[in-house]
């Protein structure tokens, strides 16, 4: 074993190298089948554990114990204000158990220690804004129009029993996006995380345990996405299925989704544009621009994959990306200073290194030549594209790695500007630096984009909704929408006559 794994701490080193079984039902129970499979950590190539393989018939131990939470269980009955009281608990706990959540996600998916840390915060705080929402689910009364006298109203109800599949790039985040909006409406859960990133899944499974919500509630069964998640998908007795990962397996979802016509939500792939305009602040912008596409080594839906720079500032501005990327840090997670890790898997790797060499044999010119680390992990330094065309692949499609096309644009037209930023199967955000608030306010309004920030790079806030246009995804997640993906409205008509 790599000698980078002395610097865990006790609690995160025995997690790691413990058992892993899938939490079904408040047990913790080996795959039916007996299979496990290797986790490994991405910084190194090494294997780090072994995890329960879960297949169909785990999945459907787990949606029947979801069912039974559900129907007959004490969650969805629970007072609204006593769901929120638990649900706060489990944010204080994640809290306490911030730093070993932190060093498992390092080691598990490979980011630094201090991005991770970070984001542990952000997750607690997901978890108490979706708490907050459990005791303001309410309906409406409605005025009727049909003869006669009548007490009309609607209810919002939990949805059920709810598969959640998310992905690998933010383990721990992407399950709290998933199951806090759950909780807090009163749904129960059967959450498959990646198989390339299981462990804080399982980490998490504990501490809901400890925080005492109900077993049941929240199940946990790792496996491969074409067999535990597609049972997921496919499972005649899920109410409803949220995914976030790629478009091409959202897809899969979809059909698979079909045959009891579960309610979907996706929150899939982008190729999302940022625009620096030349009167803006462009220190920032550059900083900004480098961010959004070097963050996580690339590896976020939202990424700024395509950077449009005015003509007048172009030169200066790709600089300045190039040199951030140059100077970024790329390193293990554990290892003290990394500012950026590897890509999730050798797989991935490879793919991002053949988009680069593809970019440049469509005649696209790189300007990083900075080698990565080689150590047995998947690194890949940043890079930055330019002269590049928009019938190029690396332009189109999702890369999901640190690589960015950046184009020169001319004028003001901002019509033009909003159609290159369109140009694009997917529409999940775009970002604009500028000082100018009339071109901030109509090239927003001109972006089909779930969200669009000004003079930032995607803000961090539970209050604000997210989600795709076009294929980038059905629904939004976050903010106050998201509850309508985890309740039915009833509507009640009384005739009072
Ligand atoms: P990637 O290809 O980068 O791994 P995916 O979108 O395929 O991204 O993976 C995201 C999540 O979807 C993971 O939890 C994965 O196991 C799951 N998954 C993959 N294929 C399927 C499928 N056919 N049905 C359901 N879930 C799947």
């Amino acid at each position: 074993m790599s000698t980078i794994y002395e610097s865990l701490g006790t609690q995160s080193a025995s997690f790691i190298r413990g058992t892993h079984r899938l939490l079904i039902g408040g047990h913790w129970v080996d795959a039916q089948s007996g299979k496990t499979f290797d986790v490994f950590d991405p910084g190194t190539g090494e294997v780090v554990a072994r995890v329960a393989e879960g297949d169909a018939v785990d999945v459907d131990l787990a949606v029947r114990a979801a069912r039974r939470a559900f129907e007959t269980g004490d969650w969805a009955k629970m007072k609204p204000a006593d769901r929120t009281r638990v649900m706060f608990r489990l944010a204080d706990l994640i809290e306490q158990h911030g730093d070993e959540l932190a060093e498992i996600e390092a080691v598990d998916n490979g980011k630094p220690l201090a991005v991770a840390k970070r984001g542990i915060a952000g997750t607690a705080e997901m978890l108490r804004y979706m708490a907050g929402w459990a005791t303001k689910l309410n309906g409406e009364s409605v005025n009727v129009s049909v003869p006669g006298e009548w007490h009309a109203y609607t209810t919002r109800e939990p949805v059920g029993v709810v598969g959640q599949i998310i992905p690998w790039n933010f383990p721990l985040s992407m399950a709290i996006w998933k199951i806090a909006p759950a909780l807090a409406t009163g749904c129960t859960v059967v959450l498959k995380p990646a198989e390339q990133t299981p462990l804080n899944a399982l980490r998490l499974g504990q501490i809901i345990q400890e925080a005492g919500i109900p077993d049941g509630v929240v199940n946990v069964v790792t496996g491969f996405g074409a067999m535990a998640g597609a049972a997921l998908a496919a499972h005649p007795d899920v109410d409803k299925i949220a995914f976030t990962g790629s478009t091409e397996t959202g897809k899969r979802i979809v059909q698979a989704a079909l045959g009891n016509l579960k309610k979907v939500s996706l929150e899939l792939g982008g190729k999302s544009p940022v625009f620096v305009f030349p009167d803006a602040d462009l220190d920032l912008a550059t900083t900004g621009a480098a961010n959004a596409i070097f963050f996580n080594s690339g590896q976020v839906c939202s990424a700024g994959s395509r950077l449009f720079v005015h003509r007048k500032v172009f030169d200066r501005v790709i600089e300045g990306v190039v040199e951030h990327g140059d100077t970024l840090k790329v390193g293990h997670g554990l290892a003290p200073g990394s500012q950026i890790g590897p890509l999730i898997s050798s797989q991935q790797m490879q793919r991002v290194s053949a988009y680069i060499r593809q970019g440049e044999e469509e005649g696209a010119r790189r300007m990083n030549r900075q080698s990565a680390p080689d150590n047995g992990g998947y690194f890949v330094r940043p890079t930055v594209f330019i002269d590049t065309s928009t019938s190029m692949s690396i332009y189109r499609e999702e890369i999901f790695g640190p690589v960015v096309c950046a184009m020169p644009f001319d004028d003001e037209d901002l019509e033009a500007i909003a159609a290159e930023a369109n140009n694009s199967e997917f529409g999940l955000f775009a970002g604009i630096w500028t000082q100018n608030l009339g071109v901030a306010h109509k090239l927003a309004r001109r972006i089909k984009a779930g969200s669009v920030s000004v003079n930032a790079h995607m803000v961090n806030e539970p209050a604000l909704p997210f989600g795709g246009y076009k294929q980038s995804g059905w629904g939004r997640e976050r903010g106050r929408e998201v509850l309508d993906l985890y309740t039915s409205v009833k509507s009640i008509a009384i005739n009072l006559d």
